[in-house]
């Protein structure tokens, strides 16, 4: 399951990927800024997926009601920081663009419905401004449907939801100094989701963001769209359309949900330490998607909030004890690229994308042959119109594919290039990333391309399995106790103390001196077998999956399960690398 995620954050990322290197050259210590301000802009929905309405809604005992206000710039240049404007006890809200809105299926439309508007956007507005909330939300109550409006900076009240522009003016005009209002490009609306109630309106300009943050004491969980998220919400219309919705959470939080997504959440505390600080470290160098840092899929990192089953507390307690620390290269922090699995070594970034970078070399991995990586051999038969449709789909304008070989290895043995000969005798060769093909339909980048009724050799890279020390076979035993001679297993392990034995659960597998500290690693031990293809049909024959480029989530799985440290896992996979 996981690493269909991985994949596809590795092969649809192909151009997000490359985005990133065009400005990975200028990345200086002063881009952390992510991390400095402790803040995270998430994009949830924007541009075509843009909302007209969002609902949010407290979750139960993780705070009740919000504050209203604006995001504004903050050093970062991004718009993170909170400036409150107002606050409702409510605790079912929704935010509307400033239109005619009619109530649905539990959410709002602009589609009209039977039973008519349900929140109008043209209001009565009184003359004066006010000089703070409390005195606006007093004399609003003053008025049926009154409610206070942030309009041009300052405080205003309004009160009445009408279809049109006539009716406000006619309930306007029984009162003195007061006129109507419409709806406006950029305006948004806060309601009451289930009446319909206008609690507060925001009528700026397009630079202006509304924000909503849970109110309460601790920790505030909100459920938006089915999901839980720690932190507040940012609101705007770019270019006067639908609302681009942002989940602006705090860093550590936003690691520990990625890594709920992009990892195992019962993984060895060390492996998800390392992951944490890849999670970190991309946060700094990613360049921004829209107008946020990240967004909130694989084309960034997924993020979903808080994951609602109980590894939750684990994982957060993880981060913490990695808060703030990045993967750095010469003080500043790294690209951290990283992939389900490599099947046996992987790839340099210069191999990959013809950028040299000094801190993603190939390397042959013999910690993953240790696992279970649920991808250390695959195979996929193609027939010749399946290779056509697919060379036609990536590119190449053939009639028909008579032949497919791989043309090209990198010196560890990976696919540097793959060349299509179609019936008249025409080639194209698929270089660097596009050998995974498309998107992602190779898998990995190692493997062998085989023609009907044909064999081949394969190499296997092992060699990473404990050496000194005991290590754990499987996470959760039974453990494999090695005691410096021989070796032998034992469903459970205890510790004895001072207290008494206790059973050890979970990453708690690691006996005598553990392996692997000071970054000292196993050689590689490269085997050769032969696989064969006895159909029709060529046959594409890897292993891994993911473009191989950086750390390994299941090699960084068996080192973790083999106590080594996070440094030593990050540092295996990216070459030259401090922790900080
Ligand atoms: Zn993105």
């Amino acid at each position: 399951m996981k690493k269909h995620i991985l994949l596809r954050r590795l092969t649809r990322a192909a151009a997000c990927l490359l985005a990133l290197l065009l400005t990975v050259t200028s990345i200086g210590p002063m881009r952390a800024d992510a991390a400095a301000s402790q803040l995270v802009s998430v994009g949830l929905y924007f541009v075509k997926n843009a909302l007209p309405s969002a609902n949010l809604q407290n979750v139960s005992g993780y705070g009740s009601g919000y504050d209203i206000g604006i995001y504004d710039l903050d050093a970062s240049g991004d718009r993170k920081q909170f400036v409150w404007l107002a606050s409702t006890d409510e605790i079912e809200i929704s935010m509307l663009i400033d239109r005619n809105m009619y109530l649905s299926g539990g959410s709002y439309t602009e589609t009209p419905s039977g039973s008519g508007v349900s929140v109008g956007a043209y209001h009565a507005e009184l003359a004066y401004a006010y000089s703070d909330y409390a005195s606006a939300a007093q004399a609003a109550q003053n008025y049926a449907d009154g409610f206070v409006a942030w309009c041009d900076g300052q405080y205003r009240v309004r009160f009445g939801s009408y279809e049109t522009y006539r009716e406000a003016l006619d309930a306007a005009q029984y009162y003195s100094d007061c006129t109507a209002t419409g709806q406006t490009d950029y305006g948004m609306t806060v309601v009451a989701t289930q009446t319909g109630r206008i609690l507060f309106e925001l009528d700026m300009d397009e630079q202006t963001a509304l924000g909503i943050v849970p109110s309460g004491s601790g920790e505030t969980r909100t459920w938006f769209k089915g999901y839980q998220y720690n932190g507040g919400f940012r609101y705007d219309r770019p270019g006067g359309g639908n609302m681009h919705v942002a989940s602006i959470v705090p860093l550590e939080q936003y690691v520990a949900s990625v890594l709920s997504r992009e990892f195992v959440t019962n993984w060895p505390d060390e492996t998800l330490k390392a992951a944490s600080c890849c999670i970190r470290s991309f946060v700094s160098t990613a360049s921004k998607h829209q107008t946020f840092d990240v967004c909130n899929d694989t084309c960034c990192q997924v993020y979903r909030g808080v994951y609602q089953y109980s590894p939750w507390d684990r994982l957060v307690s993880l981060c913490q004890q990695t808060a703030g620390q990045q993967i750095l290269y010469q003080g500043a922090p790294i690209l951290a690229v990283y992939h389900s699995s490599n099947g046996g070594a992987t790839v340099s970034a210069s191999e990959a994308w013809h950028t040299d970078i000094p801190y993603l070399q190939g390397r042959y991995d013999p910690f993953e042959a240790q696992v279970n990586t649920g991808s250390k051999d695959w195979q996929r038969t193609l027939s010749y119109d399946e290779l056509t449709r697919l060379a036609n789909a990536w590119g190449f304008d053939c009639t028909r594919i008579t032949a497919v070989a791989v043309t090209g290895y990198t010196e560890l043995g990976n696919v540097a290039a793959v060349t299509f000969t179609d019936q008249s005798g025409r080639t194209h060769t698929f270089t660097d990333e596009d050998t995974l093909l498309f998107g992602g339909e190779f898998y990995s980048r190692r493997y062998v391309i085989l023609p009907p009724h044909s064999s081949q050799t394969v190499t296997d890279v092992t060699g990473g399995a404990a050496a000194a020390g005991g290590a754990a076979e499987a996470y959760g035993g039974p453990y494999a106790v090695y005691d410096g001679s021989s070796t032998t297993t034992v469903p459970q392990l205890y510790a004895v103390t001072a207290a008494g034995t206790e059973v050890l659960a979970g990453s708690a597998a690691v006996l005598g001196a553990g392996a692997g500290t000071g970054g000292e690693y196993p050689a590689p031990e490269l085997t050769t077998r032969t696989v064969v293809n006895d159909s029709d049909y060529y046959m594409i024959y890897g292993s891994g999956w993911g473009h191989n480029v950086g750390l390994s989530a299941y090699g960084a799985y068996a080192m973790g399960l083999q106590g080594y440290s996070y440094q030593d896992i990050l540092k295996f996979y990216y070459q030259g690398v401090s922790i900080g």
